[in-house]
């Protein structure tokens, strides 16, 4: 339904805006300028068919328009996959604002912002990402309600993010060894910042042997000590000896040269777009044998943490949908293996068929 072509590099003239819009299926896009605060954004609401596009802003120093553009359109599709997929009824969608997030941040300039995601009138909802702080976010909320992940509401996701990590790894674990345990499982943590370190406490305490990698020694030095685990290098992470690979850190970590390297059976991690080509790695994971557990499904523990924010629902219904990964990663998996299909293309079209089958629900009366 959503079938994307790779238009990322060629330039805006052979691909025009409307013309990339057509080929991600995108709904709408708003571009925000003010010369007054600085302010220059994107807001891009992908699919609405389960409802409000919900997704965090982004603040970068993007080399270009070209790559805000290709980011936001990217980003807010990958939301209505992971809302889809969760059972959320949201639909997906994101906003990048183009600037320096150490220099260019003022309270205008969010009210601003502010202005331009009310005038969508609901059909946006955001909340924090890279770049972006609560305070950022209390200023956003001035001149709008659509906003979630305020302050003294419902908090830093990543506890959320890293129970359903958690969970999809036990359940990754079933299929692969006959049981969820983790105890003595060897498992490399690369990122051991906001989720990271929540995953490494559930792992020390079902007793897995803990890996990490991280640029910070500080935080190396400090989770090293704490939870009893195993410092390795940044490039050393992908060759140790290992059962389990969770990137917590960065994008595109299994590409080709990582995967000459890696020899788990499992990779469940929290980053976003971990396979460096879906189409290419996502195959010869696979055919490694390996579980590759799909990324937007397995890390959705922190849209469920929005979503219960919008609902007005409690902590505990979040940790309870959370927890939901663990049957979802099952039937993906066992679905992929009796289908032949890595899991990433079985998972995409779990949130496919949702999409389709709730839209025709929503047909006007
Ligand atoms: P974070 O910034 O708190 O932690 C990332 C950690 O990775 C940092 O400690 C950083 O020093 C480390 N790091 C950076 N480059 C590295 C490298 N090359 N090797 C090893 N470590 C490196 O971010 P986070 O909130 O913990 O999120 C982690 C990942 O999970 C991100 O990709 C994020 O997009 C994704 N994610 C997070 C949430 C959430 O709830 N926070 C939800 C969904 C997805």
């Amino acid at each position: 339904m959503f079938e994307v072509k790779d238009i990322k590099e060629t330039a805006l003239a052979e691909n025009p805006v409307v013309e990339r819009m057509s080929k991600y299926n995108h709904e709408q896009l708003l571009f925000c300028n003010d010369n007054a605060t600085g302010l220059k954004a994107i807001i891009a609401v992908h699919n609405t068919t389960l409802g409000p596009a919900l997704g965090g802003t982004r603040m970068w120093s993007y080399n270009n328009e070209l790559e805000a553009l290709n980011d936001v359109l990217r980003l807010s599709r990958g939301m209505t996959y992971k809302n889809s997929i969760s059972g959320l009824n949201l639909g997906g969608g994101k906003a990048v604002i183009i600037g320096d997030a150490r220099k260019q941040k003022s309270e205008a300039l969010f009210r601003r912002f502010g202005k331009f995601v009310e005038s969508l009138g609901g059909k946006y909802i955001t909340a924090e990402d890279v770049g972006i702080s609560p305070q950022d976010m209390t200023w956003v909320n001035m001149e709008t309600n659509n906003v979630v992940g305020l302050p003294g509401k419902s908090g830093d996701p990543s506890p959320v993010t890293a129970y359903g990590c958690y969970m999809g790894m036990k359940a990754a674990a079933k299929i692969q060894y006959g049981s969820d345990s983790l105890e003595g499982k060897k498992v490399a943590v690369q990122g051991v910042g906001h989720v990271g370190e929540y995953l490494v406490k559930h792992l020390k305490d079902e007793g897995a042997q803990i890996f990490i990698s991280d640029i910070h020694e500080e935080t190396l030095k400090r989770v090293s000590s704490e939870y009893g685990a195993t410092v390795v290098g940044l490039d050393d992470i992908y060759g140790i000896d290992m059962d389990i690979y969770a990137p917590c850190a960065l994008g595109a970590t299994v590409n080709d040269a990582t995967l000459e390297q890696l020899n788990c059976a499992i990779i469940a991690g929290a980053a976003n777009n971990q396979l460096a080509d879906e189409s290419v790695h996502g195959e010869i994971v696979k055919s490694k044998g390996m579980i590759y557990v799909p990324d937007f499904m397995l890390n959705a523990g922190g849209v469920i943490n929005c979503y219960a924010e919008v609902k007005g629902l409690s902590a505990e219904w979040a940790m309870g949908k959370a927890s939901e990964i663990y049957d979802r990663t099952l039937e993906i998996v066992n679905r992929s293996n009796s289908e032949g299909i890595p899991t990433y293309k079985i998972a995409n079209k779990i949130a496919e068929e949702r999409i389709e089958s709730i839209g025709k629900v929503k047909l006007p009366l």
